[in-house]
């Protein structure tokens, strides 16, 4: 009896469309997706737990992505995600929206840049 063993089963959820940033790459200004990515240990190819959980938003133009560590920021854009696809539903009002929106956006919090000096 032997067992096969792997990892980097990689599976990704797209959560929706985020905030509206003007992209560095291609210059695009549109709706930036939440997007994880979730990388799993396998037994004989079948996905047995995760090993590792990424999220990212993602430019949808040209899909350059920015890695973000922020779990607050996080939580926050998962909402963003949430009431923006109420909003396509016809479940909230435009001015509904704009209104969480704003709350939302100004709950997030900088995401830190440039060099990571505290590797813990
Ligand atoms: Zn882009």
């Amino acid at each position: 009896m032997f067992f096969i063993f792997g990892w980097g089963h990689r599976n990704i959820k797209n959560f929706g469309s985020t905030l509206v940033q003007k992209c560095p790459i291609c210059s695009h200004t549109s709706h930036y997706s939440l997007v994880r990515t979730r990388d799993w240990a396998t037994l004989f190819f079948i996905p047995i737990f995760p090993y590792e959980t990424k999220y990212y938003l993602e430019c949808p133009v040209c899909k350059n992505a920015f890695e973000l560590e922020n779990e607050n920021n996080i939580e926050k854009l998962k909402e963003i995600a949430e009431l923006i696809e109420k909003f396509d539903n016809k479940e909230v009002t435009k001015k509904d929206l704009n209104k969480q929106y704003k709350v939302l956006v100004n709950g997030l919090k900088k995401e830190e840049k440039g060099e990571d000096k505290s590797d813990d």
